[in-house]
């Protein structure tokens, strides 16, 4: 399936008023689509899982910024950290504490964003407020080869753009509450095809698109 030409101009026309990034959510699309929007001058991808993005990221130019967007185990992060741009959804100290680790074995400062739970569902990952909080400064610090610049999180599975709008407005709070002790915060990573436009009102500067983009995955 060819990417929507059209719709990717119309979404970075908005993405750069907005001084939004667009991470295209290439999963199950095959290296054909992601070169189709590299040809058109895209950079940023998102990945959700280790073994297709390892397979991937050898197969695209260099200069490509892959994000992994997904679900990380810490025994994974290995794979992912000699390369990757960003990792999305880092939901345990532990697993800050692994990339640390194996970006420094790599002689590299790996970026990273805090995932926090913000919907209703219970399965969805992340930190919740509390747990945010504990995560000081000094916890950083520590970690001289992460630099966490922000937060991300998925809203509800839900056609309630009120109650996705309320989820996406808290984060916003929380990622404002931790800027003030963190000025390195720079991302706050929220919005799919589905709720991009509320999350860019809500003000989020990132955005993950996958399906909108690329045609509805298998
Ligand atoms: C798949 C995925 C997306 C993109 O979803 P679309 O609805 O296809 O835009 C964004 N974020 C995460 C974490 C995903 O897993």
């Amino acid at each position: 399936m060819p990417v929507n030409n059209d719709v990717y101009r119309r979404l970075m026309a908005e993405c750069a008023a907005r001084k939004v990034t667009l991470v295209a959510v290439s999963k199950t699309k095959p290296i054909s689509d992601i070169l189709e929007l590299y040809n058109l001058g895209h950079r940023d991808f998102g990945e959700n899982y280790v073994q297709e993005l390892t397979q991937k990221q050898p197969q695209l130019p260099p200069d490509v910024r892959w994000h992994f967007i997904g679900h990380l185990q810490s025994n994974k992060v290995k794979f992912l950290a000699p390369f990757v741009h960003l990792i999305h959804a880092v939901d345990s100290l532990k697993l800050l504490r692994e990339i640390d680790r194996l970006a420094s074995k790599n002689n590299r400062v790996v970026r990273a964003l805090l995932q926090v739970h913000i919907a209703r569902e219970e399965t969805k990952f992340g930190f919740d407020e509390q747990e945010l909080e504990e995560i000081t400064v000094d916890t950083l610090r520590q970690l001289p080869n992460t630099e966490v610049v922000g937060l991300m999180g998925m809203a509800s599975l839900t056609k309630d753009m009120e109650a996705v709008r309320q989820e996406f407005r808290q984060l916003k709070k929380l990622y404002d509450a931790l800027a003030a002790h963190l000025p390195q915060l720079n991302t706050l990573s929220m919005g799919m095809s589905a709720d991009y436009a509320v999350a860019i009102d809500e003000g989020g500067n990132m955005v993950r698109i996958g399906s909108l983009l690329f045609g509805a995955r298998q």
